[in-house]
């Protein structure tokens, strides 16, 4: 593992799931590392106490509170921007508003937080953006709002890698398939109909993301930019 010893890192949802192992393997490696978070303050906490980040809460849904505490956070050398949600269902049924918050945190997010990550951010820096392989592919029922939403920040990470590439910055979105979370548990009803679209049939771990998310931060990744890097067992291939 590299060493991000005196390197500035924020994670944006970082108080559970892969944004929580994000921190964990940042904070293990040296960095100095701040997460925000918005509903589960406990659980903030406890991830704080445990690793020595600093924990901000603040709402990806609300831009001003967003772009506030990015601004907060001076200058980085890396940005994760992992906060998200998820709702599937029909999209005959599915409510409007949940829908347009859905947007709000997926989508307006991760494009205000990158661009004022890059606004202050070191040359050479790193913004990992986590998308979904819903972005590339749509391989059970029930997905469109969500696969708009990370197809949207695959725009977003292409277009930033150019804007900031002559800083040397690089620009990255991780796509996940299933992973075992809160928002998608391993044991969870949709679990078996993801395993029989997946080559490799099992939920990812939190650290397998997280240790993808380090290598795009390393210096050996430095000419890896603008791309999508998928990280799914092998779903819908
Ligand atoms: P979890 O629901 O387990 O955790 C979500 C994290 O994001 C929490 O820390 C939560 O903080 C934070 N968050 C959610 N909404 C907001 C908000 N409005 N403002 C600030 N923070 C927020 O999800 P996962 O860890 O599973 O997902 C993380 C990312 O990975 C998401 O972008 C998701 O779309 C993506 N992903 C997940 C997959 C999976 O199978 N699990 C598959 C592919 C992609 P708090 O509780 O404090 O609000």
């Amino acid at each position: 593992m590299s060493d991000f010893t005196g390197k500035s890192v924020m994670v944006l949802g970082g108080s559970r799931g892969i944004g929580a192992a994000i921190v964990r393997h940042f904070a293990s490696a040296g960095a100095d590392v701040v997460f925000s978070y918005s509903g589960s303050a406990d659980a903030a906490a406890a991830v704080a106490a445990e690793t020595g980040a600093a924990a901000v809460q603040a709402d990806s849904a609300v831009r001003d509170e967003l772009v506030a505490a990015v601004a907060a956070a001076g200058a980085l050398d890396i940005m994760v921007i992992n906060a998200g949600v998820a709702i599937m269902g029909d999209p005959l049924t599915m409510d409007a508003d949940a829908v347009d918050r859905l947007i709000d945190i997926n989508v307006r997010a991760p494009y205000f937080a990158g661009v004022e990550a890059g606004r202050r951010m070191n040359d050479n820096g790193r913004i990992i953006i986590i998308g979904s392989v819903n972005g590339d592919r749509v391989a059970w029922p029930g997905a469109t709002a969500y696969a708009l939403s990370k197809s949207a920040v695959q725009g977003i990470g292409r277009g930033l890698a150019r804007d900031f590439g002559p800083r040397g910055i690089t620009v990255n979105v991780v796509q996940p398939g299933p992973v075992d979370t809160d928002m998608n548990p391993a044991g969870g009803p949709m679990a078996p109909m993801m395993h029989a679209a997946m080559a490799i049939k099992r939920h990812a771990k939190v650290d397998e993301v997280a240790a993808l998310v380090l290598f795009l931060a390393s210096p050996a990744a430095a000419m890896i930019t603008g791309t999508t890097q998928t990280i799914d067992g092998g779903v819908g291939i």
